[in-house]
Parts: structure tokens; C-alpha cells; sequence
């Protein structure tokens, strides 16, 4: 696979970003009720949920958007999504089919993102939900 990599994604690799809400929560200056995290991902739940699951997805690395992503990040966004499942049922989502969950990345302004770190909402449990 070949995807080229956005002008705007440059110099963010590896980076944090010291007004970032979120950045904060990886660095641990803001509480959060962490779920999971490795040397990449971190995953902590939502503080207005949506859902009976909802958790958050994010690379500990500040990357904007999903419209920042490029070639570098295809492992990274590969593994979120393979982790997403898993910590879905740990997290207690029942199993698909019955079950299942719901991902979600708001993506710029008419996306609706509030928080510009890269973020992948994990919704789940049984309905009806907050914002179905
Ligand atoms: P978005 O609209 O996709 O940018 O969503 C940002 C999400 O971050 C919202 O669902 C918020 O409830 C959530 N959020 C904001 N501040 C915090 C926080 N301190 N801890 C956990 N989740 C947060
Ligand atoms: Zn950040």
C-alpha cells in the first residue's frame, strides 16, 4: 500500500502539544479514568458519555485530525482499530451481532470536532442511547 503523506502532517510525528486537552490527559496533568494505553495509544473514557460504553481512542502523539493522517500513521490507526474491538468487550459491549459497537471521528469543524487531537469515539451497550 502507497499513500502519500499530507504537507500538514509534517511535523507532527513524535510531538505533543502543550495547550492540548488532550495531550494533557496523556501526560497525566488532567485526571482521566484510563482504559488502556501502550507506548502509542491511550484510551480513557469519555467524561460525557453517550452511551452505557463510550470511551475515546487517541495516538499519544498530537495529531490534529484524522485529516492529518498519511503513510506513517497506517499502522498506528490499524492497530487503534484492532484494539477498538477488544476493549470494546472488556469495557462491556455485548457481542456482535446482537451486540456490537459504534466508532466515530469527528473531523474539522462541519465534522464536529471539539477537541483537535485525533480522537475515535468507542459507543456501546445496550440502547437507547444519549445520541442514538
Ligand atoms: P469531539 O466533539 O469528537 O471533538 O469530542 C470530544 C469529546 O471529548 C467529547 O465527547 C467530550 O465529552 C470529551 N471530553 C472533553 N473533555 C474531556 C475530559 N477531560 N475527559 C474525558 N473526555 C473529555
Ligand atoms: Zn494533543
Amino acid at each position: 500500500m502507497s499513500l502519500s503523506l499530507p504537507p500538514q502532517a509534517h511535523g507532527h510525528l513524535g510531538h505533543t502539544d502543550p495547550d492540548c486537552l488532550f495531550c494533557k490527559i496523556v501526560a497525566g496533568k488532567i485526571p482521566s479514568k484510563v482504559v488502556y494505553q501502550d507506548d502509542e495509544i491511550f484510551v480513557f473514557h469519555d467524561i460525557h458519555p453517550w452511551a452505557p460504553v463510550h470511551f475515546l481512542m487517541i495516538p499519544k502523539v498530537h495529531i490534529p485530525s484524522l485529516a492529518h493522517v498519511g503513510e506513517a500513521h497506517v499502522g498506528l490507526l490499524g492497530r487503534m482499530m484492532v484494539l477498538a474491538s477488544k476493549l470494546a468487550l472488556q469495557e462491556g459491549c455485548n457481542p456482535y451481532p446482537e451486540g456490537g459497537f459504534r466508532l466515530l471521528s469527528n473531523t474539522g469543524a462541519e465534522g464536529g470536532q471539539e477537541v483537535h487531537h485525533l480522537h475515535i469515539h468507542v459507543m456501546g451497550g445496550p440502547r437507547p442511547w444519549i445520541k442514538s
